[in-house]
């Protein structure tokens, strides 16, 4: 059996214990419009305006009782299957397309967030000699150029040492001992540096130097991986033996290795 929507024309599939729920009268799932159903029943499937969207399937009646406005206890028709389907087809079209947006956001975030770690890195990299001179660098982002075999040399302040007092002796002209004063007059703390020192002759040319290591200058008590902080003083003495009577003078000259094995001197020319 069928009834038929005289308002929207819609054809409904209808039961027997449909109609009995309310004397008939239900509500089309459709428009809303309330009707008799037995007033528009038929054996063959009515006519209806479009009948490509109806199809074969007619939805049945699912009856609810309710209570209206208009005191019509009404059976509601689920709206035909079609419309409903194509409902559930639209929101499901629309929550994919909001997953693919949420995923086209999450990939571009994604990507923001790489380009900046790149970023860092890249910076991190090229002035990781400028950074190693921070204790949290060095004991972090360090460990990490120590274990690829590539150790940062810090750039420290070479220019922030000075000599304070230096004094030399010729001992049996057969060896020369310096000592000198060195202070921290940068800013922050800094290592020991290496000590460069030239032997002049009477033209005041060099004629031969040496580098010291800290270990080599330091008194015994001092812990020469410790810095030093800025505005202290440490005291180095220097004993080279002389291999040339024509040594009469000497320089000094303080230094800190680099990266590549070179030297950062505090006097650049510095022979
Ligand atoms: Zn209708």
């Amino acid at each position: 059996m069928y009834t038929q929507c005289p308002d929207c024309e819609i054809a409904f599939k209808v039961t027997a214990d449909v109609l009995k729920q309310a004397a008939g009268k239900v509500r089309c799932g459709s428009c809303g419009n309330a009707f008799n159903a037995l007033l528009y029943l038929t054996e063959q499937m009515p006519k209806q305006p479009t009948p490509e969207t109806v199809g074969a399937d007619l939805p049945e009646l699912r009856p609810e009782i309710t209570n209206d406005d208009d005191g019509f206890t009404s059976t509601i028709i689920v709206p035909e299957k079609g419309v409903e389907e194509k409902t559930l087809e639209d929101s499901g079209d629309e929550s994919q397309s909001t997953d693919e947006s949420d995923n086209n956001r999450a990939g571009i975030i994604a990507g923001v967030v790489a380009l900046v770690l790149i970023l860092i890195v890249q910076f991190m990299h090229q002035s990781r000699e400028a950074l190693a001179t921070i204790p949290a660098f060095s004991n972090t982002v360090g460990q990490i150029y120590r274990v690829l075999g590539r150790p940062v040399q810090p750039s420290w302040d070479i220019t922030g040492w000075r000599f304070e007092v230096t004094k030399g002796n010729i001992e049996d002209e057969e060896a020369l001992t310096v000592y000198s004063r060195l202070g921290n007059n940068s800013d922050g703390p800094l290592p020991y540096p290496l000590i460069s020192i030239s032997l002049t002759d009477r033209f005041k040319e060099p004629i031969g130097s040496q580098i010291l290591d800290p270990n080599e200058y330091l008194p015994t008590n001092l812990d020469p991986r410790k810095l030093v902080k800025p505005g202290n003083t440490f005291n180095a003495v220097i004993t080279i033996k002389l291999a040339t009577e024509d040594a009469t003078g000497f320089k000094l000259n303080v230094c800190y290795r680099l990266s590549d094995r070179r030297l950062r001197c505090a006097i650049d020319d510095f022979k």
